[in-house]
């Protein structure tokens, strides 16, 4: 069988580990999230007022993230890249809000969004919070994940001079889901703090066992 080969040289340190799938196209899911408890939640927040700009910081505590198809979980979850070029949003120029296709935090504004010619979605900032970065497993990457859920976003890279921030972070689209603006994104969603653990919760139904 003839295997494809990754195509690593197109943006030398934008190389974010390639990936031969056949690349279902990623689809919004427009299904309900099943059996779960939608509780708005209010958020308590003690570090004083939050003045987050335009975002209305609607969350909801429910007791699953938003259902992944297997790429998308293969990327989000198990860390993987879509291929270069390929991604839905890469030449996206459109006004609105980038957030998780996990946990649907807003992660990136179309006016952080560049064209760095590498393949993938870049932009020069994120909002405020949204993104944790750290040092990726191959030890000199670093690796942006949702500070919401933890989903793989992709990497960024610093340095390179393409807008006056000098950084750009390369992210799947596949990670996201953009919502135009003047549309209403769903809310965020965070986990309930027992859904976690509901494996070892002591539940009155009988089990059949
Ligand atoms: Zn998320």
């Amino acid at each position: 069988m003839r295997s494809c080969i990754p195509v690593v040289l197109l943006c030398s340190l934008a190389f974010a580990g390639c990936v031969n799938n056949s690349g279902t196209p990623p689809v919004a899911s427009s299904e309900p999230p099943p059996a779960s408890v939608k509780t708005a939640v209010q958020a308590a927040d003690q570090s004083g007022t939050n003045s987050d700009k335009g975002a209305e910081m609607q969350e909801e505590s429910q007791t699953e993230y938003n259902k992944l198809t297997e790429f998308e979980e293969y990327v989000l979850v198990g860390k993987g890249t879509e291929r270069a070029f390929v991604g839905e949003y890469t030449d996206n120029e459109d006004a609105g809000t980038y957030i998780c296709r996990r946990c649907s935090a807003p992660l990136y504004r179309s006016d952080q969004k560049f064209h760095s010619s590498c393949g993938w979605p870049s932009f020069d900032d994120e909002i405020k919070d949204a993104v944790t970065k750290h040092v990726d497993v191959d030890g000199f990457r670093v690796e942006i994940v949702c500070s919401n859920c933890g989903g793989h976003l992709g990497h960024v890279f610093e340095g390179e001079g393409f807008t006056e921030k000098n950084t750009r972070h390369c992210v799947n689209s596949v990670s996201m889901v953009f919502i135009p603006e003047g549309e209403k994104a769903p809310p965020k969603i965070r986990l309930g703090k027992d859904a976690a653990s509901d494996a070892d919760a002591p539940a009155g139904d009988s089990q059949g066992e």
